[in-house]
């Protein structure tokens, strides 16, 4: 028998916005495989090696590049963060949707190599929230690194209303898993 090969989502959206919450909201509603991340930013005060994502250094992550492991990779706030390949790949052949949580240079990535991939963006009901939801996060981020994080914001959304194909608004958390379930059930529909 042959599986059919699973869907690849890439969910972006800037710091804040709830990507976190949403994905793993869709994974316990969809069953899909959310892929951790290797990056070489510090942890921050709740998360856990292996969970968040895998925390390595610089070194190690130079190495993997070399050595193909990441599907796309970016330098995101002077940091380093990629998708492993291999747990990836796996899931896909097992016919699983696997959800990426990763940034706009990472989604562009994507986007070539896998025409066929969903890209959601999600957006705040306004950019104000952006910045009352960081708080939020507790991850004790200081003032600049804020301000960096929502400049980036602006310059991402402009990219995504030209290259996703899906902007979702989380307004209502609830309605946005919503929103975002059935954009990815409906594609299933029609492969
Ligand atoms: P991201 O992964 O995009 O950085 P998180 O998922 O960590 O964002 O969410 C940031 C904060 O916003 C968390 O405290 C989370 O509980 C909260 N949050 C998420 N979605 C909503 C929503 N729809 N309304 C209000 N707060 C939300
Ligand atoms: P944070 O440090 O707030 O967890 O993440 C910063 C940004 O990096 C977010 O926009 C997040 O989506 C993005 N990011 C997380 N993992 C990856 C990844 O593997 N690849 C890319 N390109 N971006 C990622």
């Amino acid at each position: 028998m042959t599986v059919r090969q699973g869907r690849l989502v890439v969910v972006s959206g800037p710091s804040g916005v709830g990507k976190s919450t949403l994905c793993r909201r869709l994974v316990e509603r969809l069953g899909a495989f959310l892929s951790v991340s290797c990056t070489t930013r510090k942890p921050g005060n709740a998360e856990t090696d292996g969970k968040e994502y895998w925390f390595i250094g610089r070194v190690d992550f130079e190495k993997r590049i070399a050595e193909n492991g990441f599907i796309e990779y970016a330098d995101v706030f002077g940091n380093y963060y990629g998708t492993p390949r291999k747990p990836v790949e796996e899931a896909m052949a097992a016919g699983r949707t696997v959800i990426l949580e990763i940034d706009v240079q990472g989604g562009l990535q994507v986007k070539k190599q896998y025409p066929q991939a969903i890209l959601i963006f999600i957006l705040p009901p306004k950019a104000e929230d952006l910045l009352v939801r960081m708080e939020g996060r507790r991850r004790g981020e200081d003032e600049q690194s804020k301000k960096r994080r929502l400049e980036t914001a602006r310059q991402e959304i402009n990219v995504a209303r030209r290259e996703y194909g899906h902007l979702v608004v989380n307004d209502v958390l609830e309605r946005a898993v919503e929103d975002v379930a059935k954009i990815i059930q409906k594609s299933q529909e029609t492969i």
